[in-house]
Formats: C-alpha cells, sequence, structure tokens
C-alpha cells in the first residue's frame, strides 16, 4: 500500500524534496540550487521554469533515493517561499515575466505613494500586513504597468497569478488546477483575513483585476492530481502551506501561545493567537497560521531579515571565517566583556522597526577587539533581534512566551542557541527532527488522506533532542540588551 508522502519545500536559494515514511521519518532528501537573478541594485528575480525544472527533478530524485517507486507515494505537500510572484498565460502556461522574489524593493515607491495617500489603516486592517514592497500586490500592479499588454489580458482573463505554490500545483496538474492555500493568500495584500475572501476594495486599490486570482483552499485539501507523466502515476497533492506556517505545523505549535523561530538565511517568529484574530500595537505582522480540520488559527509573526546571512556575509563579504561551521569555535574564545555589537541593517529593519532606511553598524570597538569578537556580535545580533520580537509580542498578547521551538541552520550551533536563551530569558528547545518546513507539509498531505489521524498525533510525535535553559543572571541580560538598543537607534533612518 501506498503509504509514503512526498515534501517539495521550494525555497528562496534551492528546490528540495524529502520523502517521509508513515511514521513521519524523513527517509531522504534531494536538492538543487537555481540562479539568483539581480537585474538592479534592490531588484531579485527567479526563472519560473528554473522552480519549476528543480522542483520536479529534485521530487524524482528524493522517490529514487529512498529505494521506492511512484507507487509507494501516497500524497504529495507542498511548502514554498511565500509572497513570491508569478504572472501566467492561462493557455500555454508562459509565464510573462520573471517571478519578482519575495527580497525585490522596486515597489518602495508605490509603496511610500500609497502610504502618504493614508491607505495603510485600511490595508492593515483588513490584511494584519503592512504597505511594504514584501508583500505580493505591488508585484502583481509592476508587472501588470510595465509588461506590454499584460493589463488587457489580464482584464480579459487570460493570465493567471500565482505564488510558488500555485505555480507547481498548476504545473504538476498540467493547467488544471489554479489554486492558493489559505496561508499563501494572506500575505498577497489581497486577502480579507477575517472574511476569508479575495478583498474588493484592495484588488481596486493594487488595480489587480479579480480574474487573475486563484480558488483559495485550506492547508489540507484536494489541491489536484498531478499528470501520469511526472511520476508514472497520478499521485494526489492534498497538503500546501507557506514555509514558515508549514515550519509552525512541523513544530506542533498547535495551542494559542505557541510559538517557533526558524534561524535560516533570516529569522522568523510565528507566535499562535489561536481562532482569534490578534491586532499588533508594536508592528507584528498579524497573519493566518493554518486552516485544517474546520479550525482556523490565526499567528502574530515577526520578520528579520538578516539571521544566517550575516554569518554568510562574515564569510564571503569579509573572509572572517572559512566556514559557517567554524562561528561557533570563535564565538566560544571570544572575550565576554560586554561592548562589541553589530547591528545587521544590511536591507534596512523588519520587525518591529520597519526601517527600510536603516543601515548596518558595528560599535563598541576597542584595540583589543578581534575576529572572534566580531564574530560573536554577528551571532548575538541574531539573539537581541529575536528579543525584541519576543518584547513586541509580550506588549501585544499581555503575556510572554514562555517557551520557544527553534529550528533552521543556524540552531546546529549550541553556543548560539545557548546564548538565544540567556539573552532573551526563555528555554529553547531543539526538536529532533529539525526539517520542520518539509515536515509540516507532509503532516498536511498527510492528514488529508488518513495517513495520519489528528493534530494531536502530531503533537505527541513532537520530540525534543536538547533544552537550553537561561543561565546568565537578569542585570547581565538588561545591560547587554541596554547596550543592543543603544547600538540600533544609532543606525535608524531619520524618517
Ligand atoms: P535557508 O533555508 O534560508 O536557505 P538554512 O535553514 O539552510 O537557510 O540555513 C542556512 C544558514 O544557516 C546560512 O545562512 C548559514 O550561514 C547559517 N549557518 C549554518 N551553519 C551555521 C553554524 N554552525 N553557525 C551559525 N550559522 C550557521
Amino acid at each position: 500500500m501506498a503509504a509514503h508522502i512526498l515534501a517539495m519545500d521550494q525555497g528562496t536559494t534551492s528546490s528540495r524534496a524529502f520523502v517521509f515514511s508513515e511514521t513521519a521519518e524523513p527517509l531522504s532528501v534531494a536538492q538543487a540550487e537555481f540562479e539568483q537573478i539581480f537585474p538592479h541594485a534592490g531588484w531579485v528575480e527567479h526563472d519560473p521554469r528554473a522552480i519549476w525544472a528543480t522542483s520536479l527533478d529534485t521530487a524524482r530524485q528524493a522517490i529514487i533515493e529512498a529505494g521506492l517507486r511512484d507507487d509507494d507515494i501516497a500524497a504529495i505537500g507542498i511548502t514554498n517561499q511565500r509572497e513570491t510572484t508569478l504572472i501566467w498565460d492561462r493557455k500555454t502556461g508562459e509565464p510573462v515575466y520573471n517571478a519578482i522574489v519575495w527580497q525585490d524593493r522596486r515597489t518602495a515607491d508605490l509603496c511610500a505613494r500609497l502610504k502618504a495617500d493614508g491607505h495603510e489603516a485600511m490595508v492593515t486592517g483588513k490584511t494584519g500586513l503592512v504597505l511594504d514592497p514584501y508583500f505580493s500586490a505591488t508585484k502583481i500592479a509592476w508587472m501588470l504597468t510595465h509588461v506590454e499588454g499584460a493589463r488587457a489580458r489580464a482584464e480579459a482573463g487570460e493570465l493567471a497569478f500565482g505564488t510558488v505554490e500555485s505555480w507547481l500545483i498548476w504545473n504538476l496538474t498540467g493547467g488544471t488546477s489554479h489554486v492558493m492555500d489559505i496561508t499563501n493568500a494572506a500575505r498577497t495584500l489581497l486577502f480579507n483575513i477575517d472574511t476569508l475572501a479575495w478583498d474588493e476594495e484592495l484588488c481596486a486599490l493594487f488595480g489587480v483585476p479579480a480574474a487573475l486570482l486563484p480558488e483559495v483552499k485550506d492547508n489540507c485539501a484536494r489541491f489536484g492530481e498531478t499528470l501520469a507523466d511526472h511520476f508514472g502515476r497520478p499521485i494526489p497533492i492534498t497538503g500546501s502551506a507557506g514555509d514558515q506556517q508549514a515550519a509552525s505545523i512541523g513544530q506542533a505549535c498547535f495551542e494559542p501561545g505557541m510559538l517557533k523561530s526558524t534561524y535560516g538565511t533570516g529569522c522568523f517568529a510565528l507566535l499562535n493567537t489561536g481562532e482569534t484574530r490578534a491586532h499588533s500595537e508594536n508592528r507584528l505582522l498579524g497573519t493566518i497560521a493554518s486552516r485544517f480540520e474546520g479550525t482556523l488559527h490565526y499567528a502574530l509573526e515577526g520578520s528579520i531579515f538578516m539571521a544566517g546571512a550575516t554569518i554568510q556575509w562574515l564569510r564571503d563579504g569579509l573572509g572572517l571565517i572559512g566556514s559557517a561551521t567554524e562561528s561557533e569555535a570563535l564565538a566560544k574564545q571570544a572575550s565576554d566583556e560586554p561592548g562589541v555589537y553589530l547591528v545587521p541593517a544590511f536591507v534596512g529593519l523588519g520587525a518591529p522597526h520597519w526601517d527600510a532606511g536603516a543601515r548596518g553598524a558595528l560599535v563598541g570597538l576597542t584595540r583589543d577587539t578581534g575576529k572572534a569578537e566580531i564574530v560573536r556580535a554577528a551571532i548575538e545580533a541574531v539573539c537581541f533581534q529575536t528579543r525584541e520580537l519576543m518584547e513586541a509580542m509580550a506588549r501585544d498578547r499581555g503575556a510572554p512566551p514562555e517557551v520557544l521551538r527553534v529550528d533552521g541552520g543556524m540552531v546546529v550551533n549550541d553556543w548560539m542557541v545557548q546564548r538565544l536563551a540567556d539573552l532573551t530569558g526563555l528555554a529553547v528547545e531543539r526538536p529532533r527532527i529539525t526539517e520542520t518546513t518539509a515536515l509540516g507539509a507532509a503532516y498536511l498531505a498527510g492528514l488529508e488522506t488518513g495517513l495520519f489521524s489528528s493534530r494531536d498525533q502530531i503533537a505527541e510525535g513532537w520530540a525534543r533532542e536538547a533544552l537550553f535553559e537561561p543561565k546568565m543572571s537578569v542585570d547581565e541580560r538588561e545591560t547587554r540588551f541596554a547596550g543592543w538598543m543603544d547600538a540600533v537607534n544609532r543606525t535608524l533612518s531619520a524618517t
């Protein structure tokens, strides 16, 4: 009997695929990087064909590497880089332009104009988001304005808009399903997270014709069946969620107050706020955590743009370290005197500042500052920024989170995770399976097909690999945090 799940994880720099067993154990992984296209400063694009080709190749490879055949795969779950925007022709499947990636800043002026015209309160009220180029709507508007003939074709119903999972499902199903899951829809700036429908007023504001929009589905749903050509027989696609929401499911954060934070290129913390929507007074995003088994959960989200990317910069930009792994030994060697702070505002600061004009700084240098102290300051920056998010969440909810579940490429670094506990004052839990994004997609697909029974079963299956408890004194934690806030204040732009 087919009892395995194929999870496709389409990320910003690579496409990956995993096969999970019926007990949710990862059996194989395949990964392929693809080109990052930077046509101008601040612009980031992907070739939609490369997204599709690497996704299909890695999916096929993961099945082979697990020693399985298409007959063994019961269902497919998909998770994806969020907000990245694609538009294609419904008849030919040809994209009208490259995918505009979430990091792309080309619509900053449009966002500033809409803000100056007083639209942000309405937009935030309906979507929980802020007017920032990060989200999809202004990227759609850009394509419709700059690609010749696109607006007329969109209005005539000839074109389809989608985020990356829509594009993959369209191609997997041979163009029969034009769909989007609810967590991805919630990041477009066009979806009303109270009425759970595309919003006419928002579509009018951004000039997006309704004919472009996909059908929105729950995270566990019948998204379509793959063409037999792709894997040898049709396989149902039954789960889909944006990467951070999928990670939150992989971390079994199903109860209000449960919190996960993923430390990859950037850092994204998602706090489950339960069935009622939380409105942030502290510039966190309000968004949808998940909707399945008839239950909708909302979340508050804090996004930090530079986490592991700061370590990459130490390696590739400065040449201070040969590999990310070296950062741990160096951080341990560094002087423990507080004083050196690195604020990685390379592309501005995300939550809770949302200051696009802020730029990075290294402060507090003395003659005995060496590379170890700089490496340590880079790791500590991620911890201090997490504390800022935790404080914003505590102010919004009236109670601080108790436990933080972590995942992502950085958390193999034990020194970093202990420092995170010390500098936030929170107990930090690292799970046994750290591939939580793919795991979450697999759980969603398996819930729909009955391979997994309920969220309770998933919660029981979550296992901790290590617990890191805060050991630093409160006085020391506060002194260090005050130094950090002082450094941050020096980087903020005047506006
Ligand atoms: P993404 O999914 O965003 O591509 P990953 O979750 O794979 O990212 O994490 C990769 C990031 O983790 C890189 O930015 C890298 O610098 C960082 N990283 C990897 N190993 C370590 C380590 N031992 N210490 C600190 N950072 C690390």
